[in-house]
C-alpha cells in the first residue's frame, strides 16, 4: 500500500465511522425525546364553582396551543395524577377545521376562536377575502370592559395576534405590533419586544405606547409589580424560553398580574391567556417539552379558577386551537411521573380538541361544537 492509498483508506474509514456515529446519535436522541422521566409535581386545589347563572361579568379564555386530550393526559401523569383541569365538570369538544384546510394552523385557529368566523390558514383576524373581522376582545372593549392578552410566545405570534390584529399574513409581525397601537387594549404580557422597537421602519413603538398611557415594562419580576393602569409587559425580545430551559412561573404570574389589573374595571373584563409552547413540544416530537408546558398552562388555569371561584361572576373557558403531532401515550407511571409516548406527525392534526368551562354560563359549552361556536357563545353570555 503506497502512502496515497493508505491515506484514502484511512479517510474512508474515518468517514464510515463518523456516519455510523451520527446515525446512532439520531436514533438514540429520538428515543430519548419520547420518554419524559418525570419532575417536580404540585397539588392542584379544588375550587367551589359559583352557582350557575348565564350572565358572566368577566371572561377568562385560556387557549392551549396544540393541546389535545393526550397532551392533557401527559400532564396528568407527569403531575402524578393531579391537575387544575380536574376542577371542570362542564366539558365538550371542538372541531378545528379551517376554511381552506382540513388541518388548521394557529392563524386560522386563533381567528376562529377570536371572531367566530372560519378563514384561511395563515390569516390573522381577517376573512377569506382578507377583510378584517371584529374579535370578541374588541367587542368587549367597545362595550367599555377592560381587556387583555397574555402568552408564552411573542405577543405578535398567531394566537394572541388573532385577538388584537387584522393582517392577511401571520408572518407580518411588525405590522401586527403596529395593530396593538390601533386598539385600547389595557394589558398585554408576552415576548416579542423586538417587533416593537427593532423594526425595518426604524420606529420605536414603545415610545408610542408610552404616549398612549402605557407603562412599558420589561421582565416578569417588574411586570408582576404593576397593579393598575395600562400595561405593555415584555417578558423577552422574541419568544420566551421553554420550561425545560428554566422559564419558571412566567405564565401563571403574568395571568395573575393581568387579572389583578383588569378586575379594577367596574364594567368587567375579557382576558385571553395562551399556553403557546405545548404546540412547539409537539412539533419537536418531545414528550418532556409537551408535558412541562402542559403543567405550566395548567397552573395558569389554576390562577384563573382561583379568581373565578372567589369572584363568582367570571366565566373561565379552556380550549385548544388544534392538536399537534398525533401525540399518543404508550406508557406511564403515576408514581414517578414518567411518560412514554409516540407521534404520528411533526405538525398539526385534524382531530377535535376538548373544551372546559367553569362559572356562569359554563353548561352551554358541554357537548359537540365547532371552534367558531365558542366565541359566539362567550359573546351571547357576556352580552357583547
Ligand atoms: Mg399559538
Ligand atoms: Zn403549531
Amino acid at each position: 500500500m503506497n502512502l496515497r492509498n493508505f491515506l484514502l483508506f484511512f479517510l474512508l474509514g474515518l468517514t464510515a465511522k463518523f456516519t455510523v456515529a451520527q446515525d446512532d446519535y439520531k436514533i438514540q436522541s429520538d428515543q430519548d425525546l419520547k420518554i419524559y422521566n418525570g419532575g417536580k409535581s404540585y397539588s392542584a386545589e379544588r375550587f367551589k364553582e359559583p352557582n350557575q347563572s348565564d350572565t358572566p361579568k368577566n371572561v377568562i379564555f385560556l387557549i392551549g396551543d396544540g393541546m389535545g386530550v393526550s397532551q392533557i393526559f401527559s400532564g396528568l401523569v407527569a403531575n402524578k395524577g393531579d391537575l387544575y383541569l380536574k376542577n371542570f365538570t362542564n366539558i365538550g369538544f371542538s372541531a378545528t377545521q379551517s376554511a381552506s384546510n382540513f388541518i388548521t394552523d394557529s392563524g386560522a385557529g386563533g381567528t376562529a376562536l377570536a371572531t367566530g368566523k372560519r378563514t384561511y390558514n395563515g390569516a390573522i383576524g381577517v376573512d377569506t377575502d382578507t377583510v378584517p373581522i371584529q374579535n370578541i376582545r374588541e367587542k368587549a372593549e367597545v362595550k367599555g370592559l377592560a381587556t387583555g392578552v397574555v402568552s408564552t410566545s411573542a405577543i405578535t405570534h398567531a394566537t394572541p395576534a388573532s385577538f388584537v390584529a387584522h393582517q392577511p399574513s401571520r408572518d407580518s409581525y411588525e405590522e401586527i405590533a403596529s395593530d396593538f397601537l390601533k386598539t385600547n387594549i389595557d394589558v398585554f404580557i408576552g415576548g416579542g419586544l423586538n417587533n416593537f422597537n427593532v423594526r425595518k421602519d426604524s420606529t420605536d413603538l414603545t415610545l408610542e405606547l408610552i404616549d398612549k398611557g402605557y407603562q412599558v415594562v420589561v421582565g416578569i419580576d417588574s411586570i408582576s409589580k404593576v397593579t393598575e393602569g395600562k400595561l405593555a409587559g415584555f417578558t423577552s425580545d422574541e419568544h420566551n424560553i421553554t420550561m425545560t430551559e428554566g422559564r419558571g412561573n412566567v405564565l401563571p404570574v403574568a395571568t395573575k398580574t393581568a387579572i389583578n389589573i383588569l378586575k379594577k374595571d367596574p364594567d368587567g373584563f375579557f382576558l385571553m391567556v395562551e399556553g403557546s409552547q405545548i404546540d412547539w413540544g409537539g412539533h419537536q416530537n418531545n414528550t418532556g417539552y409537551i408535558a412541562t408546558e402542559m403543567l405550566d398552562f395548567d397552573q395558569a388555569i389554576g390562577i384563573a379558577l382561583e379568581f373565578a371561584s372567589q369572584n363568582e361572576e367570571t366565566l373561565v373557558v379552556v380550549t385548544a386551537d388544534h392538536e399537534t403531532s398525533g401525540f399518543a401515550i404508550e406508557d406511564g407511571n403515576f408514581t414517578t411521573g414518567e411518560v412514554t409516548s409516540d407521534f404520528t406527525s411533526d405538525t398539526h392534526t385534524g382531530v377535535m380538541v376538548p373544551i372546559f368551562a367553569f362559572g356562569p354560563g359554563a353548561q352551554h359549552f358541554r357537548g359537540f361544537h365547532y371552534n367558531t361556536d365558542i366565541p359566539k357563545l362567550i359573546s351571547e353570555l357576556a352580552g357583547y
